[in-house]
């Protein structure tokens, strides 16, 4: 068996370590003898997972007290309709536009008749870096996105704001450590940097739970989830658990700071071979907008032909998920917690030497 290195954006690699474990305990869990998967929601050996993973989210992320851990469904995608049906009240909300999910955000915001300004867009130079964002401290909400997954940019910190802030964080959730004072509301979908795809993470502070209007359905309601621990219906138990070996694999490796540390290393990496390539090399993001989740580049000035050879000879290597997502075209490397140092060091080699007998 070859495991390939496995740069796609989402979802994306998972750690080798815990996929192993996973396989091991698949069929008899524990002892159990059935899968975790044929568990009831409502059993001791489901609940120890589901509690455990509350922990360690609250542990590992240093959340504070007055915040709710919560798993849904429906991907982020949901989350943009939520965010405004759960945290609105009827004043105003604010939104930074940085790329193709705040638009779909924001689009969510014009459906439900929101009074809302976009106060920020780098739309005009194609979103090439995160603007200055100054958001009012009388909203009922204001929303960025903390990672831009397709144009590879992301936020250094957050916006400062007197405003409950709903962060969209489904491709840099438990990268880094988060200043929780800054924060209202984060949400992921877990597909990205957090496991299967199917569960969807929300970090909400609990003065914001209630006050949702009337009309919006049970389960859709971040009160329904909140006053049942997540287990108003039946959570995506398979993909808890997941989350639930993730968390402790990055609990063992000493921490989120740690995997920052690890992550910043495989970021310096990439971007340097980018920056010493004499120009074959071009990435999209201005350097002080730099992701260190998504790296997203060209050769020269979008040489389409020359990138159609690079990722056939990454394929050969054994390296996938290289290509750049359709609305920008070039390449993208999507280092996330789970790809190895080895890998990003594997793909600058192959850049190089590239680059070398193609200048
Ligand atoms: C992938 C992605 C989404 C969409 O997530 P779904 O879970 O598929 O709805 C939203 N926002 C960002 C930043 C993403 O990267």
């Amino acid at each position: 068996m070859k495991r390939a290195y496995n740069f796609g954006a989402g979802p994306s690699a998972l750690p080798t370590e815990v996929l192993e474990i996973a396989q091991k305990e698949l069929l008899d869990y524990k002892g159990s003898g059935i899968s975790i998967m044929e568990a009831s929601h409502r059993s001791r050996l489901y609940d120890d997972v589901h509690q455990n993973a509350i922990g360690l989210v609250r542990k590992l992320y240093k959340l504070p007290d007055d915040f709710d851990v919560l798993f849904l469904q429906g991907g982020a995608s949901l989350q943009f309709a939520m965010v405004p049906m759960n945290l609105y009240k009827g004043g105003k909300a604010e939104y930074a536009n940085t790329g193709a999910w705040s638009k779909k955000a924001i689009k969510e915001a014009e459906i439900q008749g929101l009074n809302f300004d976009v106060v920020a867009s780098s739309a005009e130079s194609g979103f090439d870096h995160i603007p200055e964002v100054s958001f009012s401290d009388d909203c009922d909400f204001c929303h960025i996105t903390s990672n831009n997954t397709i144009y590879g940019t992301q936020y250094q910190e957050y916006p400062k704001t007197a405003s409950p802030l709903a962060i969209d964080a489904s491709s840099d959730i438990f990268s880094r450590e988060v200043d929780w004072e800054r924060v209202g509301l984060m949400y992921a979908g877990a597909q990205k940097n957090a496991g299967p795809s199917g569960l969807t993470i929300v970090l909400i502070r609990k003065n914001l739970i209630d006050r949702v209007q009337e009309s919006v359905p049970t389960m859709l309601r971040y009160k329904t989830h909140a006053d049942a621990n997540s287990l108003f219906n039946t959570p995506p138990t398979f993909g808890i658990y997941l989350l639930n070996l993730i968390l402790q694999w990055i609990d063992a490796k000493g921490g989120i700071a740690k995997v920052d540390e690890e992550n910043r290393k495989k970021a310096k990496l990439l971007y340097d071979a980018i920056d010493n390539s004499n120009g074959f090399y071009t990435g999209h993001a201005r350097p002080d907008s730099r992701s260190l989740m998504n790296v997203s580049f060209n050769i020269r000035e979008k040489d389409a032909a020359l990138e159609a050879k690079l990722l056939e000879e990454a394929a050969k290597a054994n390296m996938i998920g290289l290509k750049g997502h359709r609305s920008i075209g070039g390449l993208r490397a999507s280092i996330y917690n789970a790809v190895p140092f080895e890998a990003v060091e594997a793909l600058v080699d192959l850049m190089n030497d590239f680059a070398k007998r193609n200048a």
